[in-house]
């Protein structure tokens, strides 16, 4: 016998009928004679319309009430998957994230987990009760609730799966498992059996959202098993999809397992910025002041004594990045201030790039053949990332995907 955690996103459980056959699916596990706690998201669409509530009161709700409005979606999904489970004669409980003392710091809208006390968790099972836990949420050292950010019920089933010591995390969704990009724009993307943590941690760091990045972070730390698998296939329980885990020697390494892509980005540019030592810190000093995460940073080499800046920041953070940068160039004499949001980025990712010389080269050159202009780069030991117009991401992303024999029929 053996613990598990699964967790059903928000399609999985989309409609009644979606959680009837969740429902079926447990039993199905419980019948094998396994333990286990599911965590669910809200109904698809349901986190959305409760944003579109909140900002209809006002452009910036206030953190903390935005943590209790969204908390509720979650709410109602243990409580009907819970009835369906009953109503097929299998024990079960649901648990909001207070419940079962999921308790995390307190930064409303993107909390971090620090402690679960599983006691409770542990009682029920010892019980025969399968366990329903509200994902997405949980709650700060004076009793505050709190949200963990878009996509946290991953993290929520992983962190649960590491306080309970589970034999596998399983995070059940609408696609069978990790593909090499998003099949939804790349058709003929192939899932992958296995991929590493520190690959699905690139990979859902540069924009793919199939697993939330402290999911990931937190599987590694804790070697929690994490398997992606589909909601939608007949239930039963077999077991593919794919499996995220530690790098084995034995293991035959991809030169590249995968492209993500991320539409969310935008730039700014400062111009003609007298070159001087500090100038950097003077620019991005008052942007991280004022909480935005800068990705890429660019400086040109001074030409004229004076210099070009260019860094990238979430699109949701242009104006305001924009606004300080206008005041900033005020103070530092610059010529102007420049920004754009129509661009995206696309990485190729893989452990294997470590060992091979020429996989920047091929990236460069596949890009070049489509006519892709690359805006700006950057790479580490396991990436390289480009800037491009938005206008061409679904070419550079099916361009790459063919040059590095991804493709299912290679
Ligand atoms: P859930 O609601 O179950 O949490 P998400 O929408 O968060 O589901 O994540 C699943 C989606 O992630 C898929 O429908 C797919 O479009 C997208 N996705 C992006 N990149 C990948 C990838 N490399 N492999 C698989 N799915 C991906
Ligand atoms: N319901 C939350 C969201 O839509 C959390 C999740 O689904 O993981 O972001
Ligand atoms: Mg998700």
């Amino acid at each position: 016998m053996s613990l598990i955690v699964q967790k059903y996103g928000g399609t999985s459980v989309g409609s009644v009928e979606r959680i009837e056959s969740v429902a079926e699916r447990v039993i199905g596990w419980r019948e094998q004679g396994h333990q286990v706690v599911i965590v669910v998201s809200a109904m698809s669409g349901e986190t959305n319309r409760l944003v579109e509530l909140a900002k209809a009161i006002h452009e910036q709700p206030v953190p903390r009430e935005l943590d209790v409005l969204l908390a509720t979606g979650e709410q109602v999904t243990i409580a009907l998957l819970s009835m369906a489970l009953e109503k097929r004669g299998c024990a079960a409980r649901s648990y909001t994230g207070h419940q079962v003392h999921i308790r995390t710091d307190s930064v409303h809208n993107k909390a971090r987990i620090v402690d679960i006390d599983d006691k409770r968790i542990r009682k029920d099972l010892d019980q025969g009760r399968v366990v329903v836990v509200a994902g997405f949420q949980g709650m700060d050292e004076t009793g505050n609730i709190t949200t963990l950010g878009r996509g946290g019920s991953d993290t929520s089933a992983v962190a649960l799966a590491a306080a309970l010591q589970a034999d596998e995390c399983q995070i059940y969704t609408d696609v069978d498992g990790v593909y090499t990009t998003d099949p939804r724009v790349v058709p003929e993307a192939r899932r992958l059996d296995h991929i590493t943590y520190e690959e699905m941690l690139e990979m859902a760091s540069l924009g793919a959202k199939v697993l939330q990045i402290r999911s990931v972070e937190f599987a590694s730390k804790y070697g929690v098993p994490l398997r992606v698998l589909s909601s939608f296939e007949e239930t039963g329980c077999t077991v593919a999809g794919t499996l995220i885990s530690a790098e084995e020697a034995e293991m035959e390494q991809a030169l590249i397992s995968g492209i993500a892509f991320n539409r969310d980005e935008a730039k700014v540019t400062m111009l003609g910025v007298p070159d001087q030592p500090g100038v950097a810190h003077k620019i991005l000093g008052p942007i991280a002041d004022s909480n935005i995460e800068v990705d890429m940073i660019i400086q040109n080499i001074a030409e004229d004594a004076t210099t070009d800046f260019t860094f990238t920041i979430h699109r949701n953070d242009y104006d305001k990045s924009l606004a300080i940068m206008q005041e900033t160039a005020k103070k530092l004499g610059a010529r102007e201030v420049t920004g754009d949001t129509k661009i995206v980025k696309v990485s190729i990712v893989g452990v294997g790039m470590r060992s091979h010389a020429g996989i920047a080269s091929t990236m460069f050159e596949t890009l070049a053949t489509e006519g892709v202009n690359i805006r700006m780069i950057s790479t580490s030991e396991i990436k390289i990332s480009v800037v491009v117009d938005e206008k061409y991401l679904e070419l550079s992303v099916r361009a790459l995907h063919e040059a590095f024999g991804l493709d299912q029929s290679t």
